[in-house]
C-alpha cells in the first residue's frame, strides 16, 4: 500500500500537524490503494503562512524569470508524466491509454499554452499613445487557494498553478481526496524546478477541513475553485467575509443541437463524448437535442453507439472506459437512471446495475434514455456519469429555449452544415463555450462558464489575467 502522509510546505516535505490517514480508493476494485492524511485548519494556516512570506519575492522576481521556472517544470512534467497517469488511473479510473494522452497530456498542453501567453502579455504599458504618462500595471492578485476535483485532475491543477506562477501569486493546492496521489507527484516536481520556497505548497484534506479553512482565512487573497455548483455556493458564502475574490468553474448540463443537415458521424461523435471519461467531464454534451424528422434514425443510432461502448478495469490497455470514481457516485447515478425510468423517459440502452461480468469495482452500464423532455430530472441534474438524454425539438428557435433553460451555461455543442445557423447559434446559446461540428477550441482558448456553471476563465491569456489585479499608476515618468 502506497503511503504519502506528508504535506508540501515552505519547499520542504512534512509532517500534517492536524492530519487524520484516508485511505484511497482504486474504484475499479474497491479495495485501498493509498493511504494519506487530511489536514486540519493548522495545516492550512501553516501552507497560507509560508506562502504569504513568499510573496514579496516572488511578485518581484522578473517575469521572463517566472515564466523560465515553469518552462523547468514542463520539461519535468513531460518526463515524468507516465507516473501522473499511472496515479490517476489508480485513484479515479482512467483507463490508463486514456490517463497517458488526454489526462496527462492536458497538463503539459496547459503550461505551453500559459508560456507561450505570457511572452506575448503586456505586463505593464502605457494607458494609451496620448497618455505617456498613465501607466497599467497587472501584478499579482497575492496568495492564491486553489481547490481542484478528481475528474481532470491534472488537467485543473496545471490550469491554475501555471497561471498562477506566472501572474507572480504565490499558492496553496488543496486537490480533491479522491485523486490525491497525482498532485503529490506534480508536487514532487514543482520542487525538483526550483521555485522558492513558499511559492507552491501541497495541503491534503476534505472540503469541510482544509477547503473551508482557505476559503475564509484572511490571509488568502484569491480562491481558484473547479468542482461542484454545491462546493461553489459554500466557499462564495466562506470568502465573503473577508471579499477575497472567487474564481469558479463549476458543473455543466451541456446541450449538443443535431439538425437535420448533421453531417454523417455527428451522432456517433455526440454519444462518445458523453461517454469518454465514463461521462466524468463538466463539458459532457449531455443532453442530445434531436430535430424531429431525423430522431427516430438518430435514437436507434445513438442507442447502436452507446451499446458499442465497452466498461472495464482503469489498469488494461484499451479504448474502453472505466469505472466511476466512488461508491458514492456510483450509487448516484444508478438512482438518476431509476428516476428517469419513473418519470417516463424510453431507456434504449443501458440501464440500473453493473455491466455484464464486472460484479465488484464501481461500473455503470453506458446507458441512453429517449423521450426525455427538459423538465425531467435527468435533463436538469448533472448525472456525471455515462448517461445521455436525447430530447426532441422542432424548429431552431425550440432548440434555442431548450438549450438556454438549465442553470447551467458551460459548453453547447451545434451539428449543422449550415453556416449562417452555426454562426446565428453561437451568439444565442448562454454558455462559455460553444463547438460546431466536432471542432474543438484552438491552443490558448478561455475555458469557463456562464450562469451556476460559474464566473472564471481559464487557460492562455485569460487564464493568466485571472490571476491579476490591475493597477493604474498617474503622474508615471517614461524612464
Ligand atoms: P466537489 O465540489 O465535491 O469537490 C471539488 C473540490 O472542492 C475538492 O477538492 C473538495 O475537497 C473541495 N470541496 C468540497 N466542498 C468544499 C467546501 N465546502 N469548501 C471548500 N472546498 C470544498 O466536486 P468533485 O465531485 O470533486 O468534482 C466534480 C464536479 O466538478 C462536477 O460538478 C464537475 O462538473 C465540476 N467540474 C467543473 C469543471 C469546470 O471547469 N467547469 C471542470 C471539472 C469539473
Amino acid at each position: 500500500m502506497i503511503e504519502k502522509r506528508d504535506f508540501y510546505i515552505n519547499g520542504q516535505w512534512v509532517s500534517p500537524i492536524d492530519g487524520r490517514d484516508h485511505n484511497v480508493i482504486d474504484p475499479s476494485t474497491e479495495d485501498a490503494c493509498a493511504v494519506i492524511s487530511l489536514g486540519g485548519q493548522a495545516d492550512a494556516d501553516a501552507a497560507v503562512a509560508a506562502a504569504k512570506a513568499a510573496l514579496p519575492s516572488w511578485m518581484a522576481t522578473p517575469v521572463e524569470e517566472r515564466i523560465a521556472k515553469v518552462e523547468t517544470l514542463l520539461e519535468i512534467y513531460e518526463s515524468r508524466s507516465d507516473e501522473l497517469a499511472e496515479a490517476m488511473s489508480l485513484e479515479m479510473g482512467a483507463p490508463l491509454d486514456m490517463s497517458r494522452g488526454s489526462q496527462a497530456g492536458a497538463g503539459s498542453w496547459h503550461l505551453r499554452n500559459f508560456i507561450a501567453a505570457a511572452k506575448e502579455f503586456p505586463f505593464e504599458h502605457p494607458l494609451n499613445d496620448a497618455s505617456p504618462n498613465d501607466r497599467i500595471i497587472h501584478e499579482a492578485v497575492g496568495v492564491a487557494a486553489l481547490i481542484t476535483p478528481w475528474n481532470w485532475p491534472m488537467n485543473q491543477v496545471t490550469l491554475k498553478v501555471g497561471a498562477a506562477a506566472i501572474a507572480g501569486c504565490t499558492m496553496v493546492l488543496k486537490p480533491s481526496e479522491e485523486s490525491p496521489l497525482n498532485a503529490i507527484v506534480f508536487a514532487e516536481m514543482m520542487d525538483q524546478a526550483g521555485f522558492p520556497a513558499g511559492v507552491f505548497n501541497l495541503v491534503n484534506g476534505d472540503g469541510v477541513g482544509v477547503g473551508s479553512r482557505l476559503s475564509a482565512h484572511p490571509d488568502v487573497d484569491m480562491v481558484s475553485f473547479t468542482g461542484s455548483t454545491r462546493a461553489g455556493t459554500a466557499i462564495s458564502k466562506a470568502a465573503a467575509d473577508t471579499l477575497k475574490r472567487v474564481h469558479l468553474e463549476l458543473g455543466g448540463k451541456g446541450a449538443n443541437l443535431i439538425f437535420d443537415d448533421a453531417d454523417d458521424n455527428a451522432v456517433r461523435r455526440g454519444v462518445l463524448h458523453m461517454m469518454q471519461n465514463t461521462g466524468q467531464s463538466c463539458n459532457a454534451p449531455s443532453r442530445m437535442l434531436v430535430q424531429r424528422g431525423i430522431y427516430d434514425k438518430v435514437v436507434e443510432e445513438a442507442a447502436e453507439v452507446a451499446k458499442g461502448v465497452t466498461v472495464g478495469p482503469a489498469s488494461e490497455s484499451g479504448s474502453h472506459i472505466g469505472p466511476v470514481v466512488n461508491e458514492l457516485q456510483w450509487t448516484k447515478i444508478q438512482a438518476l437512471i431509476e428516476k428517469g425510468i419513473d418519470e417516463g423517459a424510453r431507456l434504449v440502452a443501458g440501464g440500473p446495475g453493473r455491466p455484464d461480468g464486472l460484479n465488484k469495482g464501481f461500473y455503470v452500464r453506458p446507458s441512453v434514455f429517449a423521450d426525455v423532455n427538459n423538465q425531467m430530472t435527468i435533463a436538469r441534474e448533472e448525472i456525471f456519469g455515462p448517461v445521455l438524454s436525447i430530447l426532441p425539438f422542432d424548429t431552431e428557435e425550440d432548440a434555442v429555449e431548450i438549450a438556454n433553460d438549465t442553470p447551467y451555461g458551460l459548453t453547447n455543442y451545434v451539428q449543422t452544415q449550415d453556416v449562417t445557423r452555426a454562426n446565428r447559434l453561437a451568439r444565442v446559446l448562454r454558455s462559455g463555450m460553444v463547438e460546431m461540428n466536432g471542432k474543438s477550441r484552438s491552443a490558448g482558448s478561455p475555458f469557463g462558464g456562464m450562469k451556476q456553471s460559474g464566473n472564471g476563465r481559464e487557460g492562455g491569456t485569460w487564464g493568466i489575467e485571472d490571476f491579476l489585479e490591475v493597477k493604474s499608476v498617474g503622474g508615471w515618468t517614461p524612464e
